[in-house]
């Protein structure tokens, strides 16, 4: 008999529109003929509004590619806003969970099925929450001595706190990061919600900004540095990929270069000194011990060649995962195509749920 395979996606996040991207592409290869005989997929679309549909629902936007811009409320219970589960999730033997940033990525969705008790793609609660959060991740990258930016922390309600408070904020990111500095959402993906500034001005408004997606806001100093990539595979043992870069013309990696085709390429493998490469593979897999993530990672990095100093930026316990997307790309390099990809999550998955004999 097939294994059942609930795949999730949608999302209450910014990220949303990624996720039914990634699922269309992870759809596909649950579907390719190597896997035909060994899954059944039950999908599941998590509206904007957090309502669950099933198949159905969820098959049309898979079939799509769009978002459902009325989000039906029929199943809201309106007194404790939980929703009901569409009747086929009782069906499913292991959860893929392509979920991109808040509500998703950061634990919440993990902490729902393992209450459920069935098996998940991914990292657990621990790992994907202390991956997310920026500054959760950046506390506990120093405490692993992974080097990284000069960064601050802020609440918003720091931010929004009376007007005498707010310049003395301010006076204190200039002093200790200087300009250009990065703003952005503690809890996030894809760039939404991050600015790069260079003025008092652009810095208010930045820090305003990203106030209004997150409760906590990082604020980092900028780096000249190029840009590399690398993905871990594994639960305890992980491998590491071969090292990609992405280029690009803009001011930096922001949603828009992301996700317009031809606005950054990426580089399999990127041009780099052995010895660079590995420090960034070695570094990839402490990082991805240090938050406790499984099953998968994309870990990012700056590269400063002029000092040939490697910084740790973040790891995403859920990349991008599009048929163009760097993760799927990185381990089709390094010897795994999609296909077999996608399966091996579902084993890795399998492996992380066993509880000893
Ligand atoms: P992802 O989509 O990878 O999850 P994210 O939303 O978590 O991204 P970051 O990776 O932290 O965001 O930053 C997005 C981009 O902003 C980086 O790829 C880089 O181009 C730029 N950037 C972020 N922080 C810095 C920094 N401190 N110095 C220079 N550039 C930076
Ligand atoms: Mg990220
Ligand atoms: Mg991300
Ligand atoms: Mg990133």
């Amino acid at each position: 008999t097939k294994l059942q395979i609930g795949l999730l996606f949608g999302g209450c996040s910014g990220e949303h529109e990624v996720s039914i991207v990634s699922a269309r592409a992870i759809n596909a290869a649950l579907n390719a003929e190597r896997n035909t005989d060994k899954y059944e997929i039950l999908p599941f679309y998590i509206q904007k509004n957090g309502v669950w549909q099933g198949n159905e629902i969820a098959n049309q936007i898979l079939v799509s590619g769009q978002a459902l811009e009325k989000p039906n409320a029929t199943n809201i219970n309106t007194k404790s806003s939980l929703w009901e589960f569409p009747p086929q999730a009782s069906e499913v033997d292991v959860w893929f969970p392509v979920l991109h940033g808040p509500n998703g990525e950061d634990g919440t969705i993990q902490g729902l099925l393992t209450l459920m008790q069935v098996p998940f793609v991914g990292s657990g609660v621990l790992g994907s929450a202390v991956g997310m959060d920026k500054i959760a991740m950046k506390t506990a990258f120093a405490q692993a001595g992974l080097p990284q930016v000069k960064y601050m922390t802020l609440t918003r309600s720091q931010i929004w706190s009376n007007p005498c408070v707010f310049p003395k904020l301010c006076d204190e990111i200039e002093n200790y990061l200087n300009y250009p500095c990065f703003v952005k959402p503690a809890n996030l993906g894809s760039s939404v919600g991050i600015a790069k500034v260079r003025s008092r001005q652009e810095l208010e408004t930045a820090l305003d900004n990203a106030a209004s997606y997150d409760r906590r806001v990082i604020v980092e100093a900028g780096v000249v540095a190029r840009e590399v990539e690398c993905a871990v595979l594994g639960n305890d043992n992980p491998k590491v990929s071969a090292i990609g870069e992405i280029s690009f013309e803009s001011d930096f990696y922001d949603y828009e270069t992301k996700y317009t085709q031809g606005k950054a390429d990426l580089s399999i493998p990127a041009a780099l000194p052995d010895t660079i490469s590995n420090q960034i593979r070695e570094m990839a897999i402490k990082a991805f011990a240090t938050v406790d993530a499984s099953g998968l990672a994309r870990v990012d990095f700056f590269y400063v060649e002029s000092t040939g100093e490697v910084l740790i930026n973040e790891i995403n316990t859920f990349p991008g995962f599009t048929d163009t997307s760097m993760y799927p790309r990185l381990w089709g390099y390094s010897g795994i195509p999609f296909p077999e990809l996608v399966d091996k999550l579902i084993e890795l998955a399998l492996e992380r749920h066993k509880t000893p004999e």
